[in-house]
């Protein structure tokens, strides 16, 4: 009996043994089990290194599996909107900032940085980046009042005008700062402004000598067989500046508005030049100027809307025979220059003041000695864009009483 107490003593021994063996082995498992899946959760293993030797865990590395997938495709589009985000960020021309609620920079984007005239901003503070009081005032307001605020000023440094849109954001009592660069739209505004005022004064000198004349006219100067026909010559002389002037107007709208599209071709130097001089011989002769074209044979031929470029030399022609005293000469030119031509009128007139010579191209300019003589001021501004919409370039230099040359430059075909 005893040896068969002793047998089953030592199967249950063994049983009890391999049970506590299995026990501490599943143990070890499932502790080793815990620790990949701490690597998987952190991201440090992908879920494929979870074991896959412990019974009764499949369903759940299944489950692992399916998470991490899916967790993996929706980091990927986060990932996929923040680049978008940020590529849109970096480049719009537009500023955005966002200050924490201590008013340190959280964010801010190249535009950003660009109109302030700052680098390294991350971490400053508001005030520092803004410099402005106006602005940094608006800032302080949304931040105060927690509602959105606007506010535009003149940043004198960077002579620009800007408007800056602050919003509080409430969750992190913060703001978020946009910046809208107005320095083109307010220039354009001032640029129309100045155009207005001075069409109505270009407008009111030829109307009020017209007033003028036709009232002497009525009042007698009509039965005076001497002084009506003097009379009549100015009234014609009037009405032809004011109908230049609509002329010279339509011109320049049609051509700012890009309505006036060129048409370009291959176009002969020298015969342009030729072409140009022809129209205007006989009005040099008449104020006694000797007009010549110096020989420019050879020069390659220009991309040009020939009509356009002829009205340009005429203009630059005109002005020499208005601005030289009879005797003098007036000279066309043209030569080569990398890649253009470069066209020159000279003449031996009054020449034109240093400090006026950047200003004759703008619309209505007219030195002080032009002013009380005929003329729009138009005529150069003409000029210069036609020349630009040709892809060259105008200028003029010269010197006081010793003439003046103009030159511009157009591409070759
Ligand atoms: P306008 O001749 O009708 O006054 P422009 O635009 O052609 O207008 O010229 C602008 C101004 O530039 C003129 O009023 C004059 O003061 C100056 N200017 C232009 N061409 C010459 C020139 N060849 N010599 C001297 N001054 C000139």
């Amino acid at each position: 009996m005893d040896w068969l107490l002793l047998l089953l003593a030592g199967i249950l021994a063994a049983t009890l043994g391999w049970l506590a063996w299995r026990h501490a082995l599943l143990r070890r498992r499932l502790k080793d089990y815990h620790a990949a899946l701490r690597l998987v959760a952190e991201e440090q293993r992908p879920p494929s290194d979870l074991p896959a030797d412990v019974p009764g865990l499949e369903d759940l590395t299944n489950t692992v599996k399916t998470l991490a997938l899916a967790q993996a495709v929706q980091t990927s589009s986060l990932e996929a909107e923040r680049v978008r985000l940020a590529a849109v960020l970096e480049q719009m021309t537009d500023g955005v900032l966002i200050a924490n609620s201590s008013g340190r920079i959280q964010f801010v984007n190249p535009a950003a940085e660009r109109l302030f005239n700052v680098s390294e901003s991350l971490g400053r503070s508001v005030v520092e980046v803004l410099r402005h009081h106006k602005l940094v005032e608006t800032w302080q307001r949304c931040q105060q009042s927690g509602q959105p605020q606007e506010e535009s000023a003149e940043l004198p440094h960077q002579r620009a005008f800007l408007q800056l849109v602050a919003l509080p954001d409430r969750q992190t009592g913060g703001s978020l700062l946009l910046v809208h660069d107005l320095t083109r739209i307010r220039r354009l505004e001032s640029v129309r402004r100045d155009f207005i005022s001075n069409v109505s004064h270009e407008l009111r000198t030829p109307l009020a000598s017209l007033k003028a004349l036709t009232e002497t006219l009525r009042d007698g100067a009509l039965e005076d067989p001497q002084a009506a026909p003097r009379f009549l010559e100015r009234i014609e002389t009037e009405v032809d500046a004011l109908t230049q002037m609509a002329q010279e107007l339509l011109d320049l709208s049609r051509i700012e508005s890009g309505q006036g599209t060129l048409e370009f071709d291959r176009v002969d130097p020298s015969r342009l030049l030729e072409a140009a001089a022809e129209r205007m011989r006989a009005q040099a002769e008449r104020a006694g100027l000797a007009l010549t074209v110096v020989e420019t044979a050879g020069l390659p031929e220009v991309r040009a809307d020939r009509g356009r470029l002829e009205q340009v030399l005429v203009n630059l022609i005109h002005n020499a025979v208005k601005f030289t005293p009879p005797g003098g000469s007036v000279i066309l030119s043209a030569s080569a220059e990398g890649r253009s031509v470069r066209f020159s009128v000279r003449d031996t007139g009054v020449g034109i003041a240093e400090e006026d010579l950047e200003r004759i191209f703008e619309r209505f300019f007219k030195s002080d000695r032009a002013r009380s003589g005929g003329g729009t001021g138009l005529g150069l501004s003409i000029s210069r864009h036609i020349v630009e919409a040709h892809g060259g370039r105008i200028w003029a230099e010269s010197q006081e009483g010793r003439g003046s040359t103009f030159f511009f430059t157009v591409p070759v075909f």
